[in-house]
């Protein structure tokens, strides 16, 4: 199915890449969030003779019949049996399929039963040779990127394969890869390792500049202040570009009083940090070693001092909490006057300590991927399934109830609207999803 140019001289190849949606998404689609950053960057990486087409399922459906020659699909946990059905039925046309993403690349073997090729890791270095094999059908059925590639002259995302109007923050960019830390329940050190690779601050601003609306970005990094030298540089240099941004940080940042006038000086309105939860001895079964529950509201308060906001995460049903922490847990956010949250329960992603812990235990009710979106697929200790699932929901209804909203934003504050906007998202998604059969929020990533 090669087809040759009819210009140019080389061989030519129609590669489509595919996000597979969630199932909640499959059922109905909405304009989403962001933009899938990851495939952007493979499409940047893919060589020129390529032609690349992108499409993310959850925000527009595929077209099963489209001419193409290759596809490669991304698959985290939660999408991966959709993945694995996108994958069959391409490949019953004849069409080679390339796996990749989080958890292929902690599966392999499960993912090569669907796929010509799996890549592992990041896409960098390899992606190339990929396209090379594929053109002179060699193929291989693994290919693997142990190595963490350099993070220096990367490209520049195809942002121009996003789909128009189908997201609500386009401008989504990457400074970072990696974490110097091991939470048992993240797959961020798994995936990018536990160095954190920073970019260089020029190539970050030459990207900025590209962007077509600069006033609101959203840095996707794990964890944007986990070099509180290579951040103070990057923010400096922000200043003068008048941007808002947004992006996820750890704890420690309350620690370092001139990051966070950078940051507010810089444009940063909102910063969204991993608590966990409330109880030092799930902290410390979980490895968070940056978070010290008796330093959490002298964190709050001082990124609040600065005018930045706070979107909080927390997971409910660890192993030291008991039916009291849905309650505990909201009573704090709400006190403490958290501008949004998330509330999660523990999710064993393969390839995560937690997962191997778990299944070690026997405490993994299941590994039928397609129900990871929306069910405790664990035994939690202190409670029942069944008793997580609806403390979970009295989670969720508690904190985005209408009085519980006001009491934490008000009307007398900077950025009203689009809190107010983004609290009451929260709450019709909440609302519509319980409805419909479970409502798991979407974690960006596990800081
Ligand atoms: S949860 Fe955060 S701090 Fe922990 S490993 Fe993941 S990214 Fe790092």
């Amino acid at each position: 199915m090669i087809r040759w140019a009819t210009s140019g001289g080389g061989i030519s190849v129609k590669l489509d890449l595919i996000v597979p949606a969630t199932q909640e998404n499959l059922r109905k689609r909405r304009k989403a969030i962001c933009p899938p950053l990851g495939l952007a960057m493979v499409a940047a990486l893919t060589p020129p003779e390529v032609e690349v087409s992108l499409t993310d399922e959850n925000v527009t459906a595929i077209d099963f019949q489209k001419e193409t020659d290759l596809v490669g699909i991304t698959a985290l946990t939660i999408t991966a049996q959709r993945a694995y059905e996108i994958a069959d039925i391409f490949r019953a046309r004849g069409v080679k399929v390339i796996l990749g993403g989080s958890h292929p690349s902690a599966l392999p073997e499960e993912a090569s039963q669907h796929a010509d090729a799996v890549v592992i890791g990041e896409a960098e270095r390899i992606w190339p040779n990929v396209i090379d094999d594929f053109k002179a059908g060699k193929l291989q059925r693994i290919y693997s990127q142990r190595e963490r590639p350099s993070l220096v002259s990367l490209p520049i995302p195809r942002r121009d394969l996003f789909a128009e109007g189908t997201y609500y923050c386009t401008n989504t960019i990457s400074t970072t890869r990696g974490c110097p830390y091991a939470c048992s329940f993240c797959s961020v050190t798994s995936f990018f390792g536990h160095t954190y690779r920073c970019r260089p601050v020029e190539e970050i601003l030459k990207e900025i500049e590209t962007l077509s609306h600069r006033k609101l970005i959203g840095f996707v990094d794990d964890n944007i202040f986990g070099n509180p030298k290579f951040a103070k540089e990057l923010l400096r240099a922000l200043v003068p570009y008048k941007i808002r941004w947004v992006a996820q940080a750890s704890v420690t940042v309350a620690k370092d009083d001139e990051l966070l006038k950078l940051a507010a000086a810089s444009g940063c309105i909102s910063l969204l940090v991993g608590f966990e939860t409330l109880s030092p001895a799930n902290l410390a079964a979980v490895g968070k070693r940056v978070n010290v529950v008796d330093d959490y509201e002298t964190v709050i308060r001082k990124i609040h001092s600065h005018g930045i906001a706070i979107h909080g995460f927390f997971i409910l049903g660890l192993d030291e909490d008991d039916e009291d922490v849905f309650a505990r847990t909201v009573r704090f956010a709400d006190k403490m006057r958290l501008e949004s949250a998330q509330f999660a329960w523990p999710v064993p992603y393969p390839g995560t300590a937690l997962c191997e812990s778990l299944d070690k235990a026997g405490r993994i009710v299941t590994k039928d991927w397609s129900r990871y979106e929306s069910n405790p697929v664990f035994e939690p200790k202190l409670m029942s399934r069944e008793m997580l699932r609806r403390g979970y929901d009295r989670a969720w209804r508690d904190f985005y109830s209408l009085p519980s909203i006001w009491r934490r934003i008000g009307i007398a504050r900077r950025n009203l609207v689009p809190f107010w906007v983004m609290n009451l998202s929260f709450r019709a998604a909440w609302r519509r999803k319980s409805r419909t059969g479970g409502f798991v929020a979407p974690r960006l990533t596990g800081i």
